[in-house]
């Protein structure tokens, strides 16, 4: 798995900020509590003065970790925050040379200061076996993310750097790796004969979340489809990698990202984008999203897209791979729905309607498979039963697992730079075509499952 020492320092650069606060943490509590992570030690950097004091209550808020355990003691009475600025070459110098042994860093930063810290460290002596993590976005277009791979190609031999994609570590989505290939009742099917159509949905009744600042500059295709949703769409179409090692898996990854095209010669028919209206998801109430605090109305971001893409690969060719996601829906939905087609030699003389299909949820972690059989009270009628099992359930959360591939110098669960700017290319004609008002900005009342126009909105 191409795995490294384990860095025993873990710096996290914007300490004081979000991320850290409500994931990086937390999910570092939950990596020392069931990865015994021993000799971990912890440096917060940021702008604010913290004392260590204060910077260990906030630890220990965050973790929600056992305090009586020994390893998130020792990880607590070792840690120590820095104030610094993570732009400046003194400041970055000064923190390399009070840390021994190798170091990994994660960039808790606005993009545009994580940007500056990296150009800042091109031009350094990085020591070598340091890995760099960084989050997403990774760029904000495919001209910046190819800028910025050039710039990270610019840092000293032997610097990793992990650009993070948080639903890699999510376990149903590498999971997708054993259920299509140890099976040959699956694997056998993976290929336009047997699939009709595929599906990726992220339907979420979470609106903003004082977001605003960043979403609205995002929305649905950048935050969502872009980065995450492509990497679920890789590891379903990828030809079989040589093995499950994080070289091999990028190259396929890469591979099939740089096949996926727009459906079709027409990004406006083949992408939808809505904005939500007011209206309540249970007892949460939502305004208007254009009058939520932080919007700039003018902006016409999407709560909700939906993108029909194709994989120009003999196994994918004429099948629909729809990537959709979007906030405030009424019903939570985060599912790979796979379509089979029907039997092409079935007797003439059966009725009724079934569903044939895999559905692969991703919260919560379960399989459906959907057979058709005959019912009971008329023989020759068919109807469909759910063959449903949990499938493999995370031991650790996704940061998790993302911060112990860091801290391992694993990059399996992070995406290339090839991956990055494939992703980019993909959706280029779609933010064109939206950016030329080619794409209508639908609405869709919060708490709803979307315009009732959309296909996918149909679907149960
Ligand atoms: P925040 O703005 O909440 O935090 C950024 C932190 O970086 C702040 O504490 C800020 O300090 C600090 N900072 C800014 N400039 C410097 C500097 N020059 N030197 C040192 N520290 C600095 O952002 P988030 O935590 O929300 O996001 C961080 C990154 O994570 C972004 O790339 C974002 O896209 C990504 N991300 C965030 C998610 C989230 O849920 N928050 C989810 C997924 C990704 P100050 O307060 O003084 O400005």
């Amino acid at each position: 798995m191409g795995r490294m020492a384990t860095r025993r320092t873990f710096v996290i650069l914007g300490a004081d900020g979000d991320l850290a606060a409500r994931l990086l943490l937390p999910g570092l509590g939950q990596l020392l509590m069931h990865d015994r992570r021993s000799r971990l030690t912890l440096m917060g950097v940021g702008r604010s003065a913290l004392s260590d004091d204060e910077w260990r209550r906030r630890l220990r808020a965050a973790m929600r970790a056992d305090e009586e355990d020994p390893l998130v003691a020792s990880l607590e009475a070792s840690a120590h925050y820095r104030q610094a600025d993570a732009t400046s070459r003194d400041d970055l110098q000064a923190l390399f040379d009070d840390l021994p042994g190798p170091v990994a860093i994660y960039f808790a930063l606005p993009p545009s200061v994580a940007h500056a810290a990296c150009e800042t460290l091109a031009g350094m002596d990085v020591p070598p076996g340091t890995v760099l993590a960084l989050e997403k976005p990774f760029g904000t277009d495919l001209e910046s993310a190819r800028e910025f791979n050039a710039l990270l190609a610019r840092l000293p031999d032997g610097v990793r750097v992990v650009r993070v994609d948080h639903f890699l570590g999510k376990t149903t989505v590498l999971a997708l790796t054993g259920l299509r290939f140890a099976n040959h009742m699956f694997e056998s099917v993976w290929h336009r004969d047997h699939i009709e159509r595929v599906e990726v949905v992220f339907d979420e009744s979470l609106a903003l979340e004082g977001r605003a600042g960043y979403y609205d500059r995002a929305g649905a295709l950048r935050d969502m489809i872009q980065s995450h949703l492509l990497q679920v769409l890789a590891l379903i179409a990828m030809e079989p990698p040589e093995s499950v090692g994080s070289e091999d898996m990028h190259r396929a990854m890469a591979e099939v990202l740089e096949r996926t095209r727009v459906w079709g010669s027409d990004a406006s028919e083949a992408s939808r984008r809505a904005r939500y209206t007011a209206g309540s998801v249970g007892s949460r109430v939502f305004p208007d999203y254009a009058a939520e605090d932080g919007v700039d109305p003018a902006r016409e971001t999407e709560t909700l897209t939906e993108v029909t893409l194709q994989v120009n690969a003999d196994r994918w060719h004429g099948v629909p791979f729809v990537l959709r996601s979007g906030k405030a829906i009424g019903r939570d939905r985060e599912e790979i729905s796979i379509t089979l087609r029907e039997p092409s030699a079935l007797p003439r003389g059966f009725s009724g309607e079934v569903r044939r299909g895999l559905r692969i949820g991703m919260k919560p972690e379960r399989i459906v498979l959907d057979v058709a059989v005959n019912r009971a009270d008329d023989l020759l009628a068919l109807r469909t039963v759910e063959l449903a099992s949990r499938s493999t359930e995370g031991r650790l959360g996704a940061y998790a697992e993302v911060l112990g591939g860091i801290l391992d110098g694993d990059e399996l669960l992070s995406v290339s730079g090839p991956m990055a700017e494939a992703c980019w290319r993909i959706v280029t004609p779609i933010l064109e075509a939206w950016a030329e008002d080619r794409v209508p900005l639908e609405e869709y009342p919060a708490g709803s499952r979307g315009p009732s126009s959309w296909p996918t909105t149909q679907h149960d």
